[in-house]
């Protein structure tokens, strides 16, 4: 029975009106609410305006309110499944633009109107059960993808433990607790497709809140009785004669204990050790010297003399929060950041928009689905290189330059009483080339008061006292953060593993990690790679939707030797050189993948090892279940015959 005092039209003014139109469609089976003319402005950096004129968007709450309040009080969806035509109508007004036919099928799986999607364990059948509940998988980490993983092991049956170097689950959003840290993908998107949240407190949530998500996460599926904290997992090695891992692990107390799994899931992501610059005097500085994923909390910056090395997606965060409270702040800059206009960066979720999400049947899913489809494809083909593009080496095609002269615009617009500046924060690579940040001022007005400077003399030396830069100059300090990114390309650093035959993945690597799918590697069979080379994404989706498609996967591999009663896969050789030559050609194709762009997502070689070069479309499909075909399935062992002579 819905509160008689509540203002639902005064509630309404705060929802997402193209997903309160489709999910109006639920409520009273009307597909009428769906009019072209209400159609939003399909644009990824809208945010869902639809130009419908005010006293018409009055009328549509008055009505909306008469329709949730007789829901709330009873009155049944009069369409809770719609046929494929209205569920069609739907997606193409909430997208703005008619949806092309080949994404409906994916898009239908995201939206998972019924709750049920290709993402859900599917091992109903007996025998299937029986064999799962044979399998032991070791999942490292517990981060968001370890999570996920021993949720979905959970609702297939099969054991698993899960280990992680920290005290507590989060991984990234455990570690990073540098100020001002926040997700920067919209939050009602940057969750479990299953497990939405209606009461993210931002559109994009600092730190602690996504830390008490993936926490709430652990103790919902009663995750932490699997999880051993605070160990290392130092070595891997392949069994050959048993096919099992047998994994070193290392307790805080330095004890080493060796454990067997039939499978090891990495969950580490790609940011989880932190790169410091490679500079002579590294160490020598006498103040605290911290990096940003190790954030020293215990150093007061207040009235001190900061120095910060690095303008990416670190310190344009805490750049901002720290610049008011020190004396000075001098920001030692490479490359600057290339800055997508989000205004509502900080913004709080207003409470009406909450409660819609909350009480209207289907509106957080749609809402989710608009959000999911401006970012499926929304900014790639302005990324996306042109090989007949002579338009200079600052864009790389000609929707790349338009997109160059937008964001161009918006900075220079910000910078207009400081033309000093304009040499400085507009980046002279293609935009796309490097992770853009979200940009609603806070950066440049950082940047412009008076006790920040912003340095792009190159730095030399660190010294007791600061940092030397290449005019000779030794800028002096109390403070030196460190915001140089991490060791991104050097997957698995920690981790020793030898795979079949004794072979060593990094020695087999050579320092290129490469992977199937970014999952799975000739020789090292049983071991999955979540976030693994070549699946990481610049400019479209949500990395939580990556991680679900591979888990998918890795769970239907397993649920491959479960049916075959094979006792191991990898993929075959063949079909790995294949899979990574058509990344390599794929790369080259995007802004990231230009010969003028150096960033963490290339490796040493130049190579973009950590970029999935093609839609999220094509991870979905890839991923929906494992090709039989692409591995090598081994048997157990005939047990050696006791016949007596
Ligand atoms: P990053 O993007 O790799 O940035 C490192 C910065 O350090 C760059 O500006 C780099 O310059 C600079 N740098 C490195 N060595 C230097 C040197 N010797 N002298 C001067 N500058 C130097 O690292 P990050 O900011 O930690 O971000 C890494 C990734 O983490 C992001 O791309 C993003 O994917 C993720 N992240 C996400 C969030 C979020 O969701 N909210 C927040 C933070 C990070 P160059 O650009 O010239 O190399």
């Amino acid at each position: 029975m819905a509160d008689a005092s509540l203002d639902i039209e005064e509630i309404l003014k705060d929802a997402h009106l193209p997903a309160l139109l489709t999910a109006l469609v639920h409520m009273t089976g009307d597909a009428g609410w769906l009019r072209s003319e209400w159609t939003p402005v399909y644009n990824p950096l809208s945010r869902g305006d639809t130009g419908i004129p005010d006293e018409e968007q009055a009328r549509i709450r008055k009505l909306a309110a008469e329709a949730i309040r007789a829901h709330l009080d009873g009155k049944p969806l009069a369409m809770p499944g719609p046929d494929v035509a209205t569920l069609r109508r739907q997606m193409d007004f909430v997208a703005g633009a008619p949806i092309p036919e080949q994404y409906v099928d994916f898009l239908l799986d995201e939206l998972t109107l019924n709750g049920r999607s290709s993402k859900d364990p599917q091992f109903e059948q007996p025998a299937l059960k029986a064999a799962a509940r044979k399998l032991k998988v070791l999942v490292v980490g517990a981060g968001m993808s370890g999570l996920l993983t021993g949720i979905r092991l959970t609702q297939a049956g099969v054991p698993f433990e899960i280990v992680d170097k920290n005290a507590d689950v989060g991984g990234t959003w455990f570690e990073n607790t540098y100020p001002g840290c926040r997700v920067d993908n919209s939050n009602h998107m940057y969750s479990y497709s299953f497990e939405p949240n209606h009461f993210w407190p931002q559109h994009f949530s600092p730190q602690p809140v996504l830390l008490e998500y993936f926490r709430g996460i652990a103790a919902k599926y009663d995750l932490k009785k699997h999880i051993r904290f605070e160990t290392l997992v130092e070595t891997l090695a392949w069994d050959e004669g048993r096919s099992v891992w047998r994994a070193t692990l290392k307790g805080k107390d330095g004890k080493t204990e060796v454990v067997e799994a039939t499978a090891v899931v990495t969950a580490v992501g790609q940011l989880n050790r932190p790169r410091y610059p490679e500079i002579d005097g590294l160490g020598s500085f006498e103040g605290p010297a911290f990096h940003s994923a190790e954030w020293r909390h215990d150093v007061d910056l207040k009235g001190k003399r900061v120095g910060v090395i690095g303008t990416g997606a670190s310190a344009y965060q805490f750049v901002p929060e720290i610049a008011p409270d020190v004396a000075s702040l001098t920001v030692f800059q490479r490359s600057p950041p290339w800055g997508l206009p989000v205004p509502h960066y900080h913004e709080d979720v207003p409470e009406g928009m909450k409660w819609t999400l909350e009480h209207v049947p289907y509106f957080d899913k749609w809402y989710r689905f608009w959000l999911f489809w401006m970012t499926t494809e929304g900014f790639l083909p302005m990324v996306k290189s042109d090989p007949n593009w002579n338009g200079g080496p600052d864009a790389v095609g000609p929707e790349n330059a338009m997109l160059r002269e937008m964001a161009t615009q918006s900075l220079q617009a910000q910078i207009a009483d400081r033309p000093d500046l304009a040499g400085k924060v507009i980046p002279q690579y293609p935009i796309g080339g490097k992770r853009s940040v979200l940009d609603n001022g806070v950066w440049l007005a950082a940047l412009k008061r008076p006790n920040v400077s912003l340095v792009t003399d190159k730095t030399v030396r660190i010294t007791p006292k600061g940092v030397v830069t290449a005019d000779g100059t030794e800028h002096e300090f109390d403070v030196l953060i460190y915001g140089t990114g991490f060791q991104a390309s050097n997957f698995l650093s920690f981790l020793k593993i030898k795979g079949r035959g004794g072979q060593d993945l990094h020695e087999s690597w050579g320092g290129d990690a490469r992977a199937y799918l970014g999952m799975t590697h000739p020789g090292f069979p049983n071991l999955f790679t979540i976030y693994g080379p070549n699946t990481n994404i610049v400019v479209n989706g949500s990395i939580i939707f990556f991680s679900e498609c591979s888990v998918r996967y890795i769970v239907g591999c397993l649920k491959l030797l479960a049916e075959t009663g094979a006792v191991a896969l990898e993929p075959k050789q063949a079909v790995y050189d294949d899979f990574n030559r058509r990344v390599d050609e794929a790369n080259a194709g995007w802004a990231w993948g230009a010969p003028n762009v150096s960033s963490w997502y290339k490796n040493s070689f130049g190579r973009v090892s950590q970029n999935w070069p093609f839609g999220l479309i094509d991870y979905w499909k890839a991923t929906l279940a494992p090709n039989p075909d692409d591995f090598v399935l081994a048997r157990a062992p005939e047990p050696v015959s006791q016949a007596s002579s």
